[in-house]
């Protein structure tokens, strides 16, 4: 049972998850049961959610509007007092546009909620069986993007990024291999830096996992015909469920005392 009520009026921004109908939150999906008007990400989210929508409830996808658009679709049902939901893929912190879609809600007054979701870079290393963190390793995990047509603050390309030998998530960049690629090079990881890639993580019959290196990671994509809705995961913790060598966490350690429990040779 979600914690929180049943919404009523406002607009919620919803985060689908990464795919998989069952990866929402419950409270997502119960904002998706009470909403009067739900306008989803059609290119993303899966057609399968909307199955918990109310008969009735007003249903739209916005593949196809602009910023405009979808602003105004939100707002007139809102202010009309509606309870209307916004469902977008992943988490809607990342690359989601929020910021530009709430503003004029906010100015008109219509209350905002965002209810957080499962984002992809989680799915896919669950989908791929890869953690990423690892004691001694790396204790980060950057969430980026290769420049496209969205700038990237020139302190934050990957050939700065990747200096700090930090697990990379790396959304938005399937087609710009080749330039991901280039500036890890840059950054001064090896050629043979194991890559992850996960393909529609999470999404039934669809998912595929791609194991390559930084150097043939355009080629091995453009083979297995991956050229979209990709998670890119590379980094020191890749692959080491497989390794002999990795340093273990202290957290299970049995001479490591902590609040829950004390180490056995503590007496
Ligand atoms: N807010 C979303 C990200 C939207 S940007 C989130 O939290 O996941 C869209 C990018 O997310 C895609 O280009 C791709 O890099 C990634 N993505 C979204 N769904 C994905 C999935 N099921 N599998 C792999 N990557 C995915």
């Amino acid at each position: 049972m979600s914690e929180l009520q049943p919404p009523t009026g406002g607009v919620w921004f919803v985060g689908a998850g990464p795919g998989a109908a069952d990866l929402i939150t419950v409270r997502g999906r119960d904002c998706v049961a009470a909403a009067d008007a739900i306008l989803y990400a059609g290119s993303l989210v899966s057609p399968d959610l909307l199955s918990w929508a109310q008969p009735g409830c007003e249903l739209a996808d916005s593949k196809g509007m602009d910023l405009e658009q979808l602003r105004a679709w939100l707002l007139e049902r809102a202010t009309q007092g509606l309870t209307v939901v916004r469902l977008q893929p992943g988490d809607p912190s990342l690359y989601g546009a929020l910021p530009e879609i709430a503003q004029p809600l906010d100015e008109a007054g219509v209350p905002v909620h965002i209810v957080p979701g499962v984002t992809s870079a989680m799915a896919a290393a669950a989908a791929a069986g890869e953690c990423l963190t690892l004691p001694e390793s790396t204790q980060t995990v950057i969430f980026t993007r290769v420049e496209g047509m969205t700038a990237v603050p020139s302190s934050e390309r990957l050939s700065e990024l990747a200096k700090h030998g930090s697990t990379l998530c790396i959304y938005l960049s399937a087609t710009l291999l080749d330039k991901l690629s280039a500036e890890m090079l840059a950054a001064g990881r090896a050629e043979s830096d194991p890559i992850v890639v996960v393909h529609k993580a999470s999404w039934p019959g669809a998912e595929s996992i791609l194991r390559t290196d930084i150097a043939n990671l355009a080629e091995d994509c453009y083979k297995a015909g991956i050229t979209t809705q990709a998670m890119i995961i590379a980094g020191p913790t890749i692959g080491a469920r497989t390794r002999s060598d990795k340093a273990e966490s202290r957290l299970y350690d049995q001479n490591f005392s902590h609040g829950f429990r004390q180490a056995r040779d503590s007496s």
